[in-house]
Formats: structure tokens, sequence, C-alpha cells
């Protein structure tokens, strides 16, 4: 009876089941309508999910990575500059930092949250970058170009620690585009503003995915960019169709990158649900926490900072016999994945960045023992109960090391090149 007892990674089938009726009659009334592409559904959409975000605007995109690309080029990024992200990350961070014309530069994640160390971010600016003596400007001191960027990822649905994030940021004119991919919902509570702040909005630009498989997923490719800023949103809107303000009169050379007006319409349905399904993703987190609890000198559990509110894009636990875990789940019909196998410092198209094993520790640590666990909305309490017993039948005694976080010297100021 092995059919029965396959328990995917994702869902993606129930869920457009339940909408089925109200997702075909978005598709037929374009059809009726010959809306495909923009339109009052986009505006809508665009509405009605800078409302979920918290956020002044919010525009439609082909998808994630244009989203960031056009966020970058938005928000004022230039060719040549170079913009600082996590190694830990799905490549369409960098990809899309380099189609801006910039360079990425990395800083190591931190044990924990897997996202962006603040106090790595502040390292990199203190030993490799200096003062620019004629301008007052942020330079990586190799190569002279000017640093003008970060871009901390919203890595499996919980938000990077935004508060100290920004304000190095702000010390240091650098421009801050959340990769909120991966983290719709979710909210961080800032110290700072002594509220809660929802992905998309800490920002100067946020970029969303709503590929199928995110929190938020179209029936196909779609993205978002949210910003507070309305100038900034105008630029975006220029960037996705072809730098033209009206029809035919174009102020710079955009691109092709509009979200359709089908996948809006779906995406309005879906975001009726998203509170709910991250409510229940939320749950399950919770429950795998209980079943695990037994176990946590062998598996490490995803840590949630009492600062964020995560809504578990992926439930991720570290072990360090991974690869033979995993072997095991599939042999059980438990597909897992690894996000992700390699940091990105070490893939080919970085190459000529010159990193080697060793650079980024902990993201390469990291890579080496986590483990996806399946993680859905329809998750059922029996799967989760039968994944946590094969998981803890293939565990080994010794504990993936999570070492004490070592704390930095206070704050110092680059010195002038
Ligand atoms: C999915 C994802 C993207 C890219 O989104 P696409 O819609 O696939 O282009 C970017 N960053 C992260 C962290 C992602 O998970």
């Amino acid at each position: 009876m092995s059919g029965s007892r396959r328990i995917p990674f994702l869902d993606l089938v129930t869920p457009h089941q339940e909408l089925e009726e109200e997702l075909v009659s978005v598709f037929r009334n374009a059809l009726r309508t010959a809306g495909f592409v923009g339109g009052p559904i986009v505006e809508q959409f665009e509405w009605e999910f800078a409302n979920f975000c918290d956020a002044g605007h919010c525009v439609g995109v082909g998808n994630g990575t244009d989203a960031l690309r056009f966020a970058l080029i938005a928000a004022g990024v230039q060719p040549g500059n170079i913009v600082v992200t996590v190694p830990n990350t799905f490549i369409a961070t960098t990809e899309a930092i380099s189609q801006a014309g910039a360079r990425p530069d990395f800083v190591d994640v931190d044990e924990r949250t897997y996202s962006m160390d603040a106090r790595k971010l502040q390292e990199y600016i203190e030993t490799q970058c200096c003062l620019d003596r004629e301008t007052g400007k942020l330079l990586n001191r190799r190569t002279g170009s000017r640093v003008t960027g970060i871009v901390p990822v919203h890595l499996y649905g919980q938000m990077a620690d935004m508060d100290p994030i920004l304000e190095l940021a702000e010390r240091h004119n650098l421009l801050v585009i959340e990769d909120a991919c991966q983290a719709h919902g979710a909210s961080y509570y800032s110290r700072r503003e002594n509220r809660w702040k929802k992905a998309g909005s800490m920002g100067v630009a946020a970029a969303f995915s709503f590929y199928p498989g995110k929190n938020l997923g179209a029936c196909g490719e779609a993205g978002a960019v949210t910003t507070n800023d309305p100038k900034l949103a105008g630029r975006v809107r220029m960037l996705r169709d072809h730098g033209q303000t009206q029809k035919y009169s174009h102020e710079i050379e955009g691109y092709n990158g509009r979200l359709d007006a089908i996948q809006a319409g779906f995406l309005r349905v879906k975001l009726q649900q998203l509170a709910e399904w991250n409510k229940k993703r939320r749950t399950h987190a919770c429950r795998y926490g209980e079943l695990f609890e037994s176990q946590t000198d062998r598996i490490i559990l995803p840590y949630e900072s009492p600062l964020n509110k995560a809504v578990y894009h992926l439930y991720v636990v570290r072990v360090k016999n991974r690869d033979q875990l995993q072997a095991r789940l599939a042999q059980a019909d438990i597909t897992t994945q690894i996000h992700y196998p390699i940091p990105l410092h070490l893939q080919a198209p970085y190459a000529p960045l010159g990193h080697k094993i060793g650079d980024f520790p902990v993201s390469e640590k990291a890579a080496a023992e986590i483990l996806s666990l399946p993680m859905y909305p329809q998750l059922e309490q029996w799967q989760q109960e039968r994944i946590v017993q094969e998981v803890t039948n293939s565990l080994v005694v010794e504990t993936a090391g999570r070492g004490k976080p070592e704390l930095k010297p206070a704050a110092l100021s680059p010195e002038p090149c």
C-alpha cells in the first residue's frame, strides 16, 4: 500500500481543487473580456497585496527574479556597484544583482536562522570597505567599486534581523532591498519602531515571487515589488513596461516584465486564503516541534526568534547524517529537498569572484546538514507523525553543532581609503 503512504514534499493539487470553481471563473472572465495583460484586475491585486504587506505600493511583474532586478534598478543601484547579500539563497537573488549591472559580494549567515548575520555585514563594511575621501561614499577596498545596496533574504519564511541591517544601511547610506520571495505575510518586531512590521514593508523596496510553490503562488509565473516610495513604484511600472510612461513614449529602455491579468485574477482568489494557509503552516511547524521534542540532541529544529513570526515556506532541520537520512526517507516514500545544497560563492558563475571553500563557513556547514521536510497547509497530522517516526529511526546520536554566537566588538567606522 505504498501509494497511500506516499508523502509528497508539496501538495499543489489539493488547494487548486478546493478553489477550482473560482479559478475557472477568473479564466472565463478573462476570455470573455479578452483582458490578458494589465487592466483593472492587475490593479486590484496590486492594491490588495500592498495592503496585505502594509506597504504603500505594489507593482505586479512577471516573476520574482524580475521583481528583484526592477527593485534594485529603481532603487538606484548602478552598473559597476556592489550589492551585498548572502551565499545561502536561491541563485535568483544574485542573478538579479548581476542583471542590474552590479556585482554581488557575500556575507555569511546566522548559524540559527540561516539568514544574513548583521555582525558579518558590519565586519564586511569595517574590514573590506573604505570611505572615498572626496565623496564620503563607501568603496570596496580591493576593487574600488562603490557599495550601494544590501539584499537580505527572508529565507524559509522568516525575516532577516532587519533592525541592525537597516541601522548599518542608514549609517553608510546603503539601499536595502528585501528578498521576500519566501516570506509572504511574515512579520518582524522592530525594536526601533516598537511595532510589528510585515515582510515587504521595511526596505526601500521588496521583491516577491508567486512561483506556484511559494506561500502565495500563481498558476504559472508571477511576482511583485512592494515599496512605500511612490516614485520608486513609478520607476518599476516603467521598467516592467518597456520604459514607457504613456503608450509609445519611452523615457528609458525597460523590459517586458508585466504581470499577466489572468495570473493576477488567480492570485486575488488565493490571496484570500493566504492568512489561513500561513496559520496552518505555523501550526504544523509547532506540531513538528512537539513531535521531535525528545530528539533535540540529535536534530536541530528551525529557530524562530522571539522577534519573528515566520510563515514556514520551508521547514528546515539540520542533522549530521543528512544524505543518509534523505535516502532513508525516500525509501519510506517521503520526499524531502535541500535548500540549498551548494552555497552560491562555490557555484560556477561566481568563480570569477575568487572564493574558496572555507570563506563562508556557516553557509557551507548548513549546506551539508540541512534538510527540508514536507511543509504545506494541507499536511495532515498522521503524515507528520509518520515523517517524525521515520526521521527518528534514522538519526545518529551525535548532534549537529550549533555553536554559541560569538560577539563582535562594538561598532567601528570604516577607515578612509
Ligand atoms: C523563488 C525565489 C526567487 C525567484 O523567484 P522566481 O519567481 O522564481 O523568479 C528569488 N529569491 C528567492 C529567495 C526565492 O525563493
